[in-house]
């Protein structure tokens, strides 16, 4: 399927159910402001807060609620999206309805629960312990002014309660600037007032009900379709390769918040970019994923060649796209795949390996080859010089590497690096890294060692090289460059 069939297909769904739930969750308010009286509301104001009794009865009805109106909405509308999908992909029809998709509607619904009576609990408590304040209105007047916000958030609550309040002001000047008595103005401006907030009102309730039904149903149909392409991977349906790619809406609606995200491919098992599991990723969102059924992931990809920029470094822009400043994960692992003809899995690890090198695990992945330890680190080293073994080896030129602390070398010693060592093509970068007064090792013309610029976390800013623990290197001068302030050790590969 298409990114624009995934998109027409959620948008249809939504179009076609969420004006059902949201008018079971509008008629449910109805309910619930109708089954609370005043007086029940005139004694919270009196005690500060809503009684538990009141919140635990709330619990119940939206849990009732979640259980016989929701559930059975998202149940239908998850199990005839699931056929459609198998349909279209020709594939044998399994039971859609999964114990995962099961699951998922229980745990789903239980905490929907929980959270729109905890909001509604918030928001009310909210308005009772502001009319406690209140010195101008009865406590029936203002039981009246609060139980229409019930179902409205907390910022709803509070704009509904103040249009009342500021129509009540309006009226009463109005009514005693004309000849009422001041009391007769007051009761005629509250009257007047809650008439005028319940049209206000009303448009409020209508807006959240659509919100929580859209929103809630494009997470119910994101985790179906992932439920049947898991699934469908676990029956021999589906190639077990899957990729997620992420769509943003095609029309009008189009989704304006997640333009960055449109088009990004991840695993089954990785979250997009910024932790988001599947769409939606807010209110609002009508985001889908399609999926990509790619590559055997035991078949190794062919070594091709990557062009190799005028810098000696790999061309990130054949690789990844014109002018893209961080690579994510699966566009390294193809790259990898590429340039050393390994199978996706290998070729992870090894991703993984590197960037663990680069970022957190430098120092511990060097130790683990310098003292021979038997490790974590030390499996991560060996991935990352089998890495360096099958890559193209670099061309680029001289290589530098920065360290702040004297190595004690004397011109005609042979030395190693102690490890996996970092480079960079550049020599402000090694001088970055040897900070004032520290030693810049220098290879005029290096021949060992991969370029991983284009793995990197900081592409195009580190030109970083990385050179095998094995490599061997004979000091040839030793010299300061007064004007950098560094100490420059002139080395050759041997
Ligand atoms: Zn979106």
């Amino acid at each position: 399927m298409s990114a624009t069939d995934v998109l027409a297909r959620l948008n249809a769904f939504l179009d076609n159910t969420s004006p059902r739930l949201a008018g079971m969750f509008y008629r449910k308010w109805g309910d619930m402001r109708d089954s609370i009286t005043y007086a029940e509301l005139a004694e919270a104001i009196r005690q500060g807060e809503i009684s538990k009794q009141q919140v635990e009865q709330w619990r119940q009805d939206y849990s009732s609620f979640i259980a016989t109106k929701y559930a059975p909405l998202v149940r239908q509308g998850i199990a005839d999206t699931a056929k459609a999908t198998l349909a279209r992909y020709g594939g044998k029809l399994f039971d859609p309805m999964s114990n995962a998709m099961e699951r998922f509607i229980t745990e789903r619904g239980a905490f929907l629960a929980k959270e729109i009576t905890l909001a509604q609990r918030d928001a009310i408590n909210m308005l009772v312990r502001q009319a406690a304040l209140t010195d101008t209105m009865t406590v029936d007047e203002l039981a009246r002014a609060i139980r229409p916000c019930i179902g409205l958030t907390k910022q709803q609550a509070q704009a509904a309660y103040n249009y009342y309040e500021q129509r009540r002001m309006d009226y009463y000047k109005q009514y005693v600037e004309s000849g009422m008595s001041e009391k007769a103005a007051a009761t005629k401006a509250a009257k007047e007032a809650l008439a005028r907030q319940a049209t206000y009102e009303s448009k409020l309730h209508r807006r959240r009900a659509a919100s929580i039904a859209e929103t809630e149903l494009a997470f119910a149909y994101n985790n179906g379709m992932e439920e049947v392409i898991r699934g469908g991977i676990r029956e021999g349906l589906f190639p077990s390769y899957v990729r997620r790619k992420w769509s943003t809406s095609l029309d009008e609606r189009v989704c304006p918040k997640c333009g960055a995200l449109d088009g990004v491919i991840v695993g089954m098992d990785d979250n997009f970019p910024g932790g988001i599991p599947l769409p939606p990723a807010h209110p609002g969102c009508r985001c889908a994923v399609e999926y990509l059924f790619g590559l055997d992931p035991q078949e190794e990809t062919p070594k091709i060649d990557v062009p190799i920029r005028e810098d000696g470094h790999f061309d990130t822009d054949y690789l990844y796209g014109n002018d893209v400043k961080y690579a994510l994960k699966e566009q390294r692992v193809d790259a990898t795949m590429k340039l050393i003809g390994a199978d996706e899995k290998e070729a992870r690890e090894m991703v993984n390996a590197i960037n663990d090198f680069s970022k957190d695990d430098y120092k511990k992945i060097r130790q683990a080859q310098d003292e021979n330890l038997q490790n974590e680190y030390r499996a991560k080293a060996d991935l990352i010089e089998k890495y360096i073994d099958l890559a193209p080896n670099w061309e680029g030129g001289a290589l530098y590497r920065g360290i702040p602390n004297n190595p004690n070398y004397a011109v005609g010693e042979v030395v190693d690096m102690k490890g996996v060592s970092s480079w960079s093509s550049l020599r402000s970068v090694a001088d970055k890294f040897s900070r004032m007064d520290g030693f810049v090792f220098k290879v005029e013309s290096a021949k060992k060692g991969t370029s991983i610029n284009h793995l990197s976390l900081y592409m195009n800013q580190e030109n970083e090289v990385i050179c095998s623990a094995l490599n061997q290197y004979k000091v040839t001068n030793i010299y300061i460059d007064e004007k950098a302030r560094r100490t420059i050790i002139e080395l050759t590969e041997l």
